[in-house]
C-alpha cells in the first residue's frame, strides 16, 4: 500500500500528549517527517520514542515552545523550514481547557490565559505557516476546535470563546487561501479520553472521576469516549492530498453527540 505521507513534512503543536501525539504516530506510520512542538520537553521525548517504535526510519525534530508567544511560533516555523525545507501539513492543535466555572466567576486572568493559548496560539500558527505555504504553493492545515466551538457546553467561557474563534479563523483563512491550493479545516472533537479530559473529570470529582466519566458519556449516542487514535486517523486523512477539496469547514468527531437534542 502506498504511504500517503512519503516525502511529506508534518508540523504538529501540542505533540507531547493526547490528540497531537496520536496524530504524530499516525502520519509517521504513513511516511511523514515530523516537526513536533510542545511546551513540555519531556513529553516531546516520550512522543519521539513512541514514533520511532512505530516508524523506525522517521525523521523527527523536537521544538520546545509556547504557542501563546508569537516569537516562539515564528521560531518553530523557521526551524521546521530550515531542517526540512517545506511544510506540507500543519496540525495547529495545542490547547488547554482552563478552570470550569460560571461566567460571573470565571475570572479575567483565567479567560485571558485560555484565549491566549487556544485562540492567539492558533492565529500565530496560521500567520506564520500560511506565509510559507503560500510561497511554496501547497499545504493543508487542521486546526483543533471542539464541540465547545460549535455548541454551548457550559462553565467554559474561555474555552467556548477561544474554540468558536478557532472556527472563525478556519472559515476566514480557508476562503482566503483556497486560491493558492491550500486547504484549511477544523476538527470539533467531543470527549476523547486524553490527559486533558482526565483532568477535567478530576475537577468534577477527584476521588470518583472514573464513575463520573461513565455518567458523562451516558448521553452520547455511542455511550463511550472517543479514542485519541480515532482522531489521529481523521487528522491524517484531512492533512493528506485526498482531502484537498475539504476547505473552510468544521468536522465533528464526537459519536454524534453534537447533533442530538
Ligand atoms: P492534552 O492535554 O493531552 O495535550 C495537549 C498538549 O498541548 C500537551 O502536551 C501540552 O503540554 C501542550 N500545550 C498546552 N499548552 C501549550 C502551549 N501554550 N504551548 C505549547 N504546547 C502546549 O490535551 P488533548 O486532549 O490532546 O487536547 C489537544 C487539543 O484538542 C486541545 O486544543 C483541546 O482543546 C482539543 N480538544 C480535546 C478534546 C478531548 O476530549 N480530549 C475535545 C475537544 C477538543
Amino acid at each position: 500500500m502506498s504511504k500517503r505521507f512519503n516525502g511529506k513534512v508534518v508540523l504538529i503543536t501540542g505533540a507531547g500528549s493526547g490528540l497531537g501525539q496520536a496524530s504524530a504516530l499516525q502520519v509517521a506510520k504513513e511516511g511523514a517527517k515530523l516537526s513536533l512542538v510542545d511546551l513540555n520537553a519531556a513529553s516531546l521525548e516520550e512522543t519521539k520514542s513512541k514514533v520511532l517504535e512505530a516508524a523506525p526510519n522517521a525523521e523527527v525534530l523536537l521544538i520546545t515552545a509556547n504557542v501563546a508567544d508569537e516569537k516562539a511560533v515564528e521560531n518553530y516555523v523557521n526551524e521546521t523550514v530550515e531542517k526540512f525545507g517545506k511544510i506540507d501539513g500543519f496540525f495547529n492543535n495545542a490547547g488547554i481547557e482552563g478552570k470550569q466555572n460560571l461566567t460571573e466567576d470565571f475570572g479575567i486572568d483565567e479567560f485571558q490565559k485560555v484565549v491566549s493559548v487556544n485562540l492567539n496560539g492558533v492565529f500565530y500558527g496560521l500567520k506564520h505557516v500560511l506565509k510559507v505555504m503560500r510561497e511554496q504553493g501547497f499545504g493543508s492545515i487542521v486546526n483543533t476546535a471542539s464541540v465547545g466551538g460549535i455548541r454551548g457546553v457550559g462553565n467554559q467561557s474561555g474555552y467556548a470563546a477561544s474554540k468558536h474563534g478557532v472556527v472563525g479563523l478556519t472559515r476566514n483563512s480557508g476562503i482566503e487561501y483556497g486560491q493558492y491550493g491550500i486547504s484549511i479545516k477544523a476538527i470539533a472533537p467531543g470527549a476523547i479520553m486524553t490527559p486533558m479530559v482526565e483532568g477535567s473529570l478530576k475537577q468534577m470529582d477527584p476521588d470518583n472521576w472514573e464513575e463520573v466519566g461513565k455518567q458523562f458519556v451516558e448521553p452520547n449516542p455511542m455511550k463511550r469516549f472517543g479514542k485519541p487514535e480515532e482522531v489521529g486517523y481523521l487528522v491524517a486523512f484531512l492533512l493528506s492530498d485526498q482531502a484537498n477539496f475539504i476547505n473552510a469547514t468544521v468536522i465533528p468527531i464526537d459519536g454524534g453527540q453534537s447533533y442530538k437534542y
